[in-house]
């Protein structure tokens, strides 16, 4: 695990006025370098050769290097290269996939945005569930016991990239079935969890430790194939329904109701709550609460991503929240880039930077 110390005494020699704002191409990058060049910091972006036109296309970066693979990213050369331009790395969905939590956590050592005890509470199943039970939030009843089953539920297998490949069952019959016709899963590690039936809600949340604040900066539905296609398969050609999956091809804006804002605010504070209870010193900038709403407006907590979300692509020019707490268009992107600036002008880069 990178200390603290080392990162922070790296971060003590930046020339202060020369800092540059970096992350990989993909993911949210256009937003996150966007927001660094409106906030005034230099931009820079990595990309894996093959994926660089969009970002030479777009311009949003003042230098762009080019890895012939990930590995590349984690060489002591490349490294050293990040450090002599200031760098401030910011992670993302694709960042941490590519270069995996733990090495990040072992072998990244160049400052980043926020902690990176983070990454291994979000990663694994079981502490992301005791992080979520210790902020009380209402979870889908888990089954450990197949022979349980008694409703739908969500068959869940580690590592499904995007929810590829979970089935739904509604009796311990149809799991066996299904799991048999699954064929080569890893069959003792799956989560068998009840499915929730309503809209589901993933809000965006910033939180900054400088002000000790929890903002809501906008909300997003996922669009999935297939199972937002099946909706338009009237069931009268149906024979045999389709198993439904639940790969991210896009993103909804949507807002809430008015009155589901408070318990929206609320869930997002007992979450960076938890975290600073279970991990010191917890949460730091973007993150997102997976949710569905029922009919009786509770909220159903399925999962938590402790990092800027694909969904916050819709508010590159700013949400109607983010419009209520800021009088200039502020994208999570953005947002991150000004609690830097806002740290370094109060000497605190520290205290958000790992
Ligand atoms: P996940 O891999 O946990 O992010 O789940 C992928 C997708 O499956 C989500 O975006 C939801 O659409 C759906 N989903 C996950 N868990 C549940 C649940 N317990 N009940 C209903 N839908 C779920």
């Amino acid at each position: 695990m990178i200390r603290k110390r080392e990162i922070h005494l790296i971060l003590d020699g930046y020339a202060r006025d020369g800092i540059t704002i970096a992350t990989m191409g993909s993911h949210t990058a256009l937003q996150i370098l966007k927001g660094a060049r409106d906030e005034g910091f230099k931009s820079l972006v990595i990309c894996k050769r093959g994926t660089e036109e969009v970002y030479q296309q777009f311009g949003v970066a003042d230098e762009l290097l080019i890895i012939e693979n990930y590995e590349q990213f984690m060489e002591k050369k490349f490294l050293e290269k990040l450090i002599e331009r200031n760098v401030i790395l910011i992670p993302h969905g694709s960042f941490v996939e590519y270069l995996s939590p733990k090495r990040i956590e072992n072998e990244l050592l160049v400052p980043m945005l926020g902690n990176r005890m983070v990454l291994e509470w979000e990663s694994d199943r079981e502490k992301e569930r005791e992080w979520m039970e210790h902020a009380d939030l209402r979870l889908p009843k888990e089954f450990k016991d197949p022979e349980d089953i008694d409703r739908l539920v969500m068959v869940k297998f580690p590592g499904a990239k995007g929810g590829k490949g979970y089935f739904l069952a509604g009796n311990p019959e149809e799991f066996e079935r299904k799991l048999k016709k699954s064929g080569l899963r890893d069959k003792d590690r799956f989560t068998i969890q009840e499915f929730v039936i309503g809209t589901r809600f993933y809000p965006h949340y910033f939180y900054s430790p400088l002000k000790n604040r929890l903002e809501l900066l906008s909300m997003d539905i996922r669009y999935e194939s297939n199972v937002d296609g099946l909706s338009r398969l009237p069931h009268v050609s149906q024979d045999g329904t389709p198993e439904p999956s639940f790969v991210v091809t896009g993103n909804i804006p949507v807002v809430a109701r008015e009155s589901l804002l408070n318990p929206i605010l609320k869930m997002g504070q007992s979450v960076v709550k938890a975290s600073q209870e279970l991990f010191s010193p917890g949460l730091i900038g973007p993150f997102c609460i997976e949710t569905i709403c029922t009919e009786d407006l509770e909220f159903v907590v399925f999962e938590i991503s402790a990092r800027i979300v694909a969904g916050t692509n819709l508010y590159i020019n700013g949400s109607p929240y983010s419009q209520l707490l800021y009088q200039e268009p502020m994208s999570t992107g953005r947002r991150i880039s000004r609690e830097i600036k806002d740290a370094r002008r109060e000497d605190s880069l520290d205290s958000v930077i790992y």
